[in-house]
């Protein structure tokens, strides 16, 4: 695939890299600092991936060993497969949220997914021969989770100095448990990640203790009140109107919610069951585990806002209204 760096701002390039998914690119961000480099998010960790970046680097004159700072939005695979490699190449310094920290060490260093993760999909009724698949899967996805060691943990409001001004971090979480997103007062611009993408809706995915739609509604009016004249998203190209972005996306968790509620009202539903009503067709493996945690992540919204009750007792969870 043969992509060219754009600037986006004074000072900062969006790359665009491969991805072997659907989901066929991911952006990181090159920022020029005093002295040196801020590189935002790292791509999958792909030879394919690792040599775009470094051909696209090098067409801007930077050598990949220029790279001084290293910050992550989030640590999906698409966004930190490729840190490890990097940090371990370049000696930059790591910044990222404790929260994403957390997740990240939890998942690295397996071959095989968490228990947890197994329990949960067995507990949202979903049949053992497709956990089975699903866990085959994510085989190639799991290699992207390595621990990674930190250099500054990110804090909201925490800034950092770059040739394109300060930026400031906003904790925006609910894609993940610890997601940033960059500010940029100075030039209206937000790096995004994905917590705002143009035509995507981010995938919102239950998580242990955690409400993540009702996070995600929250970082989301965190973010309106900024003036952005500009998104840098992790995926796709820049693009203008977060507010009216906002207002959409509002709408359709409150649709989904509308529909999982209406499902609810013809009798007790495993999510594994409720994936089947709301999705037209089947779904393959890999989609069907992200469409699981989805419900999931819409059900434990509705049990906190006391729409829907769970029943627990039965070896897997059954909701009810
Ligand atoms: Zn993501």
């Amino acid at each position: 695939m043969l992509n060219t760096p754009r600037q986006v701002l004074p000072g900062a390039w969006q790359i665009t890299l491969p991805l072997p998914f659907e989901l066929s690119s991911v952006n990181v961000y090159l920022v020029r600092l005093r002295d040196g480099w801020l590189l935002i998010d790292c791509g999958l960790g792909a030879e394919e991936s690792f040599e775009s970046l470094r051909s696209q680097s090098a067409s801007l004159g930077v050598p990949l060993e220029a790279i001084t700072e290293i910050l992550l939005t989030h640590t999906h695979p698409d966004h930190v497969g490729q840190a490890r490699r990097l940090l371990e190449l370049t000696g930059a310094r790591l910044s990222i949220s404790r929260d994403e920290l957390e997740q990240l060490l939890r998942l690295a260093g397996s071959d095989r997914s968490p228990v947890w993760l197994d329990r949960t999909l067995h507990q949202a009724g979903v049949p053992p021969e497709l956990v089975t698949r699903i866990e085959v899967s994510f085989d190639k996805i799991r290699r992207n989770f390595q621990e990674l060691t930190p250099d500054r943990i990110l804090e909201a409001g925490d800034v950092m100095e770059t040739a394109a001004g300060p930026l400031e971090v906003i904790l925006t979480p609910g894609h993940s448990p610890g997601h940033v997103c960059l500010y940029s007062s100075e030039h209206r611009a937000l790096f995004s990640g994905d917590h705002i993408l143009e035509t995507i809706t981010p995938n919102i995915g239950w998580l242990p203790e955690r409400d993540a739609l009702g996070e995600f509604l929250s970082s989301m009016d965190r973010v309106t009140p900024r003036e952005i004249s500009r998104l840098l998203p992790g995926h796709g190209l820049p693009f203008t109107g977060h507010r009216e972005w906002i207002v959409a996306t509002r709408r359709h968790h409150d649709e989904r919610c509308g529909q999982i509620v209406t499902s609810l009202r013809g009798g007790p539903r495993t999510a594994h069951e409720l994936v089947g009503d709301l999705w037209a067709r089947p779904l393959a493996p890999f989609h069907h585990r992200f469409a699981v945690f989805e419900v999931m992540a819409h059900l434990e919204y509705l049990r906190r806002l006391g729409r829907v009750k769970l029943e627990g007792d039965r070896g897997f969870d059954l909701w009810r209204v």
